[in-house]
């Protein structure tokens, strides 16, 4: 007689699937009480957010047989406070979810990355970031962090508290992030315009980002010039963009994909979700076949750092999908890739292709070295975690902090240990 034949469950993966992870199952609690088993009988232990990154930061160790839990079964637990003007949320919401909770009760948050698609817990522990010259990034609005640690304590650092600048973006090392307290803001309106076609040559690129509230510049590196410009301003504040023409047709980054995906352009006033990211919640963000690199750097580099990568222009061009150049505000969150400095990044979303891509990603690291980079955490870099550690001052203090708090390394990993030795 045939046996039906059994067909191993897959391994769960990113979003982009280069990554497959370690352990052979998400585990997705749907109680706190069932999370605290879980993570107290497990000697390892990962976090998954909404699985955005492009690298292993969130993947347990394949030799230690770790656990990598969810915490999307758990309830979102978003609880506004409207007299502190904050919102508390639980460690597996994503910003879509929440976004149309402040909404719904006349609030908002500052700003957002170019998707609603990923979870706050995910982005905040890896200085995820939108656009603008003002505008810090996402874990620049937390005002308070709690965290299951190492040691099965629960602590709550707030902003102002010694250490609170260390928990924030924390890598996924410290513990579970169950909550996050988040600063809010009355609902604004924001009209987002494209532009296009703006030449490198003459570019002013402190008039061009501060012109509006976030300005985003897209290339192709086809040509020396920023194809589209995204110019997200605060309604009802006027829009002045005398450095090229507006688009007559609704624009989507990524060439050849469908401009239907992106949020309202054309200056048609919206509410702040459904204009700062680029792409709406109800679609495949980006490309959805794509691998990202990003890099941040001081701002004062911004020209000279074009000039580098535009002498290697058809090199990186020939594996990618489109380079996006934005800014971001300094911080004090001590991992933050804007860390002590107000921010330039150069985003670039190559084709899903390691093996071509990986090079290319190593002269890009090249070009930029003497602008001191700083990669970003949840991206695909080549760069020696002992170098990239280098580039943060306060790199030995939140060592220090993951030791007191995760004394046995539960929540550390290779990635975290090759920079930390967690
Ligand atoms: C299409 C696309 C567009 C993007 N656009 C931007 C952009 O505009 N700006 C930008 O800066 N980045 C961008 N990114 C990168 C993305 O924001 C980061 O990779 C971010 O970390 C994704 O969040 P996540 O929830 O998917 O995190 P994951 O990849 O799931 O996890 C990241 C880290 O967070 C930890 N973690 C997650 N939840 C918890 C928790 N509750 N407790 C403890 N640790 C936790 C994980 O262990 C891991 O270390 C983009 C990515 C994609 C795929």
């Amino acid at each position: 007689m045939e046996r039906p034949s059994v067909m191993p469950e897959p391994r769960p993966t990113n979003w982009a699937r280069n990554i497959t992870f370690s352990a052979t199952e998400v585990h997705r609690p749907t109680s706190p009480d069932e999370l605290l088993a879980l993570v107290t009988k497990s000697p390892h232990v990962r976090v998954l957010g909404s699985g955005h990154s492009f690298n292993r930061i969130a993947d347990v160790d394949a030799d230690r047989g770790g656990v990598l839990v969810s915490l999307s079964g758990l309830p979102a637990g978003i609880d506004i406070d409207s007299t502190a003007r904050t919102v508390r949320v639980g460690g597996g919401v994503r910003y879509a979810d929440l976004a149309a909770v402040l909404h719904a009760h006349g609030l908002a948050l500052p700003n957002m990355a170019s998707l609603p698609h990923i979870s706050v817990a995910g982005s905040v522990a890896t200085g995820t970031h939108g656009s603008g010259n003002a505008n810090k990034s996402l874990a620049g609005a937390v005002r308070a962090v709690e965290i299951l640690t190492g040691t099965g304590e629960i602590i709550t650092p707030a902003r102002g508290d010694e250490g609170f600048e260390g928990a924030v973006v924390s890598l996924g090392a410290l513990g579970v992030v169950l909550s996050l307290t988040l600063d809010v803001e009355p609902d604004y309106e924001v009209s987002q315009h494209v532009f296009r076609e703006l030449p490198f040559q003459g570019l002013d690129f402190a008039a061009v980002t501060s012109s509006a509230y976030s300005v985003s510049l897209f290339t192709t590196w086809q040509a020396p010039r920023f194809d589209q410009v995204w110019v997200k301003q605060r309604h009802p504040l006027p829009v002045d963009f005398p450095w090229a023409e507006p688009a007559t047709e609704k624009q989507h980054p990524v060439p050849g994909m469908p401009a239907v995906n992106c949020t309202e352009q054309f200056g048609v006033p919206g509410p702040w979700h459904e204009r700062l990211p680029h792409f709406r919640a109800e679609f495949t963000p980006s490309s959805g076949e794509e691998l990202q690199s990003e890099y941040l750097l001081p701002r004062e580099h911004a020209q000279a750092a074009l000039a580098a990568l535009d002498a290697v222009r058809d090199r990186i061009a020939s594996v990618l999908q489109v380079c996006e150049v934005r800014t971001v505000a300094a911080d004090a969150q001590w991992l933050s890739p804007a860390y002590g400095r107000d921010t330039v990044a150069f985003h670039f979303t190559w084709v899903a292709d390691t093996e071509r891509v990986l090079p290319i990603v190593s002269l890009v690291e090249d070009r930029l070295r003497e602008f001191d980079p700083r990669p970003h955490w949840g991206k695909v870099f080549t760069a020696a975690p002992e170098r990239v550690v280098t580039r943060y001052p306060r790199a030995a203090a939140f060592a220090a902090l993951a030791r007191r708090l995760d004394p046995e390394g539960k929540f550390g990993n290779a990635f975290v240990r090759a920079l930390f030795d967690r």
